[in-house]
């Protein structure tokens, strides 16, 4: 098992009232107490916009970090009525913010929109957890390499902070689908996007690649074994303390 530090991130969605504080505190105790070190693993759950000021006030000592899930392009204040900037959110205590998630690219966040929302993100400080994936009719015509490389191309500045940024491959196919990519496939995927984010930063470092989609207690064991994934985007199963602590536990079985 590999000694390098690896990404367990919760996306809670439209999910989670005050009661939900349970599930946290179960998370984040269990992160405090379980073996696996800290230098180990790095679990992150991003809440919806109401719950992320109440909770990290309540979690006094935190062995998790607390996150959002999409903010608008502007970065501070304006005349954007619903919208909630990243200036408010890192304000609220958010530490990590998902953007270009596949369903909020359904409700219309392009590529173009998603720069600029990583670019304001990033000015706040805020890790950014960047998601890109192709469709399942994208993947059918083989135009997954060509999809993640226009997504990459088209949101990343080069002027951003590579430390910031994690990418995270989510195939929309898999997403809420319980299908997940065959072993081979989402190694090539992972190193198609490393080489690609070097060229894009011109650098020889290697940005984190996570993994999203249908990840649960079950398959997390196969993803044990491939080291160039830099750790996973969990959706339904953080939802529930119980399944998302067994993920973990059973990745470092
Ligand atoms: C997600 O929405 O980011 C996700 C990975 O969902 P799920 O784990 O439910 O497929």
């Amino acid at each position: 098992m590999t000694n390098k530090l690896k990404y367990f991130i919760g996306n809670w969605k439209m999910f989670g009232d005050f009661g939900a504080f349970k599930i946290i505190n179960k998370i984040n105790l269990f992160s405090k107490q379980s073996n696996i070190s800290l230098k180990k693993k790095k679990i992150v759950i991003c809440l919806p916009n109401t719950l992320i000021q109440p909770f990290s006030k309540k979690l006094k000592t935190k062995y998790i970090s607390l996150g959002a899930q999409n903010c608008h392009s502007e970065e501070n204040f304006g005349p954007f009525t619903g919208s909630v900037s990243s200036s408010m959110l890192k304000k609220a205590g958010a530490n990590y913010i998902i953007i270009g998630h596949s369903e909020n690219r359904f409700e219309g966040d392009t590529n173009e929109l998603i720069k600029k929302k990583i670019i304001s993100a990033n000015n706040q400080k805020l890790n950014i957890i960047f998601c890109i994936g192709e469709t399942s009719k994208e993947r059918r015509k083989k135009k997954t390499f060509s999809i993640l490389k226009k997504q990459l191309q088209s949101s990343l500045a080069k002027e951003i902070d590579l430390n910031k940024i994690i990418i995270a491959y989510e195939p929309v196919w898999s997403i809420g689908t319980n299908k997940t990519p065959k072993r081979l496939e989402l190694l090539k995927v992972v190193s198609f996007i490393k080489k690609e984010t070097k060229k894009i930063f011109k650098t020889s470092k290697s940005l984190r690649v996570l993994y999203g989609g249908s990840v649960n207690s079950k398959n997390i064991v196969d993803f044990a074994s491939m080291s160039n994934v830099d750790g996973f985007l969990i959706g339904r199963a953080s939802q529930s303390s119980k399944k998302f602590i067994d993920i973990v536990k059973n990745y470092y079985k």
